[in-house]
């Protein structure tokens, strides 16, 4: 599949479900408003959808959410997925908050799962339980470490949040150095309305890398991703990246698009743009599915529109959860 721009898209992103054990504060309100379960796409319909992709040429899928370990079959989907492995399917990834991912690891690790993200903001008790409105990093803690011990190759996401663990950010990459885990910092974006401003917990990533820099040198790997991310190598033998959507503009080579778990194609995290692919999906028009899909693709746009500056904001309407991160 070729985006507009001719952009090779070769890598999806589906959120399997809105739905979530925690609630962090940069990514839904409290009282978030789940949406109800006929909306939402069945284990089946997942599986057809995803088969589709890759029939149409995507080999790396990523399974996010909402929290995916959360959703009722989610192992099965992985070991329905995982039949594509060598037709097509080069990679199956998640990205979780680790909260249940001791119970799952092996599983996971058996179906074909070679990589996965975990989400961690901070490894103060305390500061998670904040962060994240009651989550226990000790669990957390333990998935990362069943992950390992499953033979997943584990990568740490972490938001850089002004007020909450930017004094954190060497302690967390000395941890996942530790653990021989990358870690990648992540600006937080204006997706879906939260209590707090985005301009108050938003830090550039320059900041998180001059505290890095103080403790390590970090040296500019090559490694390109497709995405946001640029990486770098510490003197430890880490891997550090910094995702920065907001302030570089990597759209040009953005091999991805995503699949929210309502089945709305978006060709762009920064854009409202989307396709509707549920309905087809149900109707089980295969092949009026197939082309609208290759036609959404040729309108993969070249650029985000986000901004965040002094006293404004300019977003999407949309919460992280339902899109998928
Ligand atoms: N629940 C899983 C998790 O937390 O890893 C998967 C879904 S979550 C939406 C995916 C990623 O998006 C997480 O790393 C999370 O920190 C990030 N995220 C959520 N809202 C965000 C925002 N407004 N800006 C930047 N990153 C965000
Ligand atoms: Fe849930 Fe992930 Fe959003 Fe946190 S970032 S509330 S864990 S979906």
């Amino acid at each position: 599949m070729i985006g507009r721009h001719a952009q090779s898209i070769t890598y999806l992103r589906l959120s399997v479900t809105d739905r979530c054990d925690l609630r962090c504060a940069y990514c839904m309100p409290e009282r978030m408003e789940f949406l109800p379960r006929s909306e939402v796409l069945s284990i089946d319909e997942l599986d057809r959808l995803a088969s589709l992709f890759i029939k149409m040429g995507i080999t790396k899928l990523r399974l996010t959410g909402g929290e995916p370990l959360v959703r009722k079959g989610f192992t099965g989907l992985i070991e329905r997925l995982s039949r594509h492995f060598g037709n097509g399917l080069d990679e199956l990834v998640i990205t979780t908050n680790g909260t249940r991912l001791a119970e799952h690891a092996e599983a996971l690790a058996r179906h074909g799962v070679k990589r996965i993200n975990v989400s961690i903001d901070s490894l103060d008790p305390a500061t998670y339980a904040r962060i994240t409105r009651g989550g226990d990093i000790a669990k957390v803690i333990a998935g990362v470490d069943a992950a390992i011990a499953a033979g997943i190759k584990v990568k740490l996401n972490t938001v850089a949040l002004a007020n909450d663990n930017l004094e954190e950010v060497v302690a967390l990459a000395d941890w996942a150095h530790q653990r021989g885990a990358a870690i990648s910092f992540i600006e937080v974006m204006p997706l879906g309305d939260v209590e707090a401003e985005r301009i108050d917990q938003h830090v550039p990533m320059t900041e998180v890398r001059r505290r890095l820099a103080e403790r390590w040198s970090l040296t500019p790997l090559t490694l390109n991703t497709g995405g946001p991310a640029r990486y770098v190598r510490t003197e430890a033998g880490g891997t550090i990246g910094f995702i920065t959507p907001l302030s570089d503009n990597f759209c040009g080579s953005c091999n991805r698009v995503r699949v929210t778990c309502t089945g709305q194609l978006y060709l762009c995290l920064g854009h409202d743009a989307k396709t509707d692919l549920r309905g087809l999906l149900r109707s089980g028009d295969e092949d009026a599915l197939r082309a609208r899909i290759a036609g959404a693709m040729r309108h993969k746009p070249l650029a985000h529109d986000f901004m965040i500056a002094p006293k404004m904001v300019q977003g999407v309407k949309r919460h992280m959860s339902v899109t998928g991160g």
